[in-house]
């Protein structure tokens, strides 16, 4: 605070007053002691508060109860263990335990990169990282140790690192003297040429936000395999106006390819626009909980402006619709009847619409080993993060076992190849979009349980190409002996 000055320094002022008022933390403290949760306890005493404020019949108390809800909400982020949004200079090395999505996406990361303590290769945000092609490390450890005690000690800000992602190392404090400053960011590599794919393969890309898209050239990629709507708007609410408009965006740039939109795929470490101010999910394990498809049937209201975006999209162009975190037939159904009725509503009031095919996400054992189950799905597609987190019993972000976390694990290869032949009985396309489509030390194991179809994030795309022509050639000439 004594930093700040000006308005800054008032605003922080008036918080501080907030934060550390008696009568306020003695009624929050009485509720603790009643047993009430802390979240709970701290929402209901700040919006007494905010509502009397906005009864006010002077402005300036009136004004007052922005910073009331600015604190609500910053206590109530610390609480669920979010951290307020931290300043990150562009260009820098941002060193840290974790970094939550929203952080990640709310930051311009040009000629930077991200180097994390904890966290592991297929968290939701490396995922993001990987789309942007931004270096990222996880699960460092100080010099050749390994193990829970290994943990590295972050380097202080300010103090000159060498990320080098390829390799998986980070320099710290290295020599400074020879070097020479740079005012532009290093000039990168020419991405290497995409290579030929064989005939029956098919290599679509994942985005996170349009601009993912936006910036991958034509040509090679048949179609978006996957948009994770949960970050198209960088975690804030959106419309159905903002996501139709997305949605047509993507469109245009696939250019007649169709483009497989999953609906919001919010819970465990994906929080919603409302999961701060309503309190997070506080099981011990939310990955086990109320995410995807199962939080969109407990609340589907909100799912309604994305249907009705969706629907009116599918008027321009080839939709397709993916949902998450299946586990059981039911929620197909349920899925299609939300469809119908919003494609009633629109047919009601005159407006152009079509409904699309609709599948579901294969992430889960419960699905994969029984997909006949879900014939009422037009297609599949395979989420190796999830489908390997849930068979292998490891979190995606756990950074000590991420080593054992692969889709070419014999159990999780197992159920890929389950699935790829029960898609073929039934006659339904399938596809492949976790993060392992875009490994080439996995790639060739996924191609051997029989997937042909693979959607990887773009800064992968050209490494995932000459991985599948190889395999194509190794197959030929094993047929040649
Ligand atoms: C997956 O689980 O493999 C997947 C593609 O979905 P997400 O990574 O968004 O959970
Ligand atoms: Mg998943």
């Amino acid at each position: 605070m004594r930093a700040a000055s000006g308005t800054a320094r008032d605003i922080l002022t008036i918080q501080h007053a907030i934060l550390t008022d008696d009568t306020l933390l003695a009624s929050v403290g009485a509720r603790l002691r009643d047993g009430v949760a802390p979240d709970m306890a701290w929402r209901t005493m700040l919006e007494a508060e905010i509502a009397s404020y906005r009864m006010a019949s002077d402005p300036m108390f009136r004004a007052r109860a922005a910073d009331f809800e600015d604190v609500r909400d910053r206590v109530l982020e610390a609480l669920a263990g979010l951290q307020h949004q931290p300043v990150i200079p562009t260009g820098v090395v941002y060193c840290a335990a974790d970094i939550t999505p929203r952080t990640f996406l709310a930051h311009d990361w040009t000629g930077g990169g991200i180097a994390l303590g904890g966290g592991g290769p297929l968290a939701h945000v490396t995922a993001l990282a990987r789309q942007r092609g931004v270096p990222m490390l996880t699960g460092l450890v100080a010099g050749d140790q390994c193990g829970p005690d290994a943990r590295l000690h972050l380097p202080e800000t300010g103090t000159p690192v060498l990320l080098d992602a390829d390799a998986g190392e980070m320099f710290v404090a290295y020599a400074t003297k020879s070097r020479t400053r740079r005012d532009t960011p290093l000039p990168r590599p020419a991405p290497p040429a995409i290579a030929p794919l064989p005939a029956d393969v098919t290599l679509m890309v994942n985005v996170s936000t349009v601009d993912d898209l936006a910036g991958i050239a034509p040509g090679g990629w048949r179609g978006v395999g996957l948009v994770r709507t949960e970050f198209l708007f960088a975690g804030k609410p959106s419309d159905e106006t903002d996501q139709l408009n997305a949605f047509r965006k993507l469109l245009a740039h696939a250019n007649g390819q169709p483009v497989i939109i999953r609906l919001f795929d919010h819970g465990g470490d994906k929080p919603g626009p409302d999961d701060v101010r309503n309190g997070m999910d506080r099981t011990s394990n939310p990955l086990l909980g109320m995410r995807g498809i199962r939080r969109i049937l407990a609340q589907p209201d909100d799912i309604v402006p994305q249907l009705r975006a969706l629907l009116r999209a599918a008027a321009d162009g080839d939709i397709r619709i993916l949902v998450p975190m299946v586990t059981h037939p039911g929620e197909v159904d349920a899925v299609s009847s939300l469809v119908a009725d919003e494609a009633r509503a629109l047919a009601a009031a005159g407006m152009a619409h079509r409904v699309p095919p609709l599948g579901i996400m294969v992430e889960v054992p419960a699905a994969a080993l029984t997909l006949e189950r879900f014939a009422a799905a037009d297609f599949f597609s395979i989420g190796t993060n999830d489908l390997a987190q849930y068979t292998l019993a490891i979190g995606r972000d756990e950074p000590h076992l991420a080593h054992r976390l692969r889709a070419d694990d014999p159990a999780v290869l197992a159920l890929i190849g389950m699935c790829v032949r029960a898609a073929a009985a039934m006659g339904k396309p399938i596809n492949l979009c976790g993060e392992a489509a875009g490994d080439a030390t996995q790639i060739e194991a996924l191609f051997d349980a029989g997937v042909r179809s693979f959607s990887v994030a773009p800064a992968s795309f050209a490494a995932a190409s000459h991985a599948l022509a190889a395999c194509r050639h190794r197959q030929a000439d094993v047929k040649e002996v």
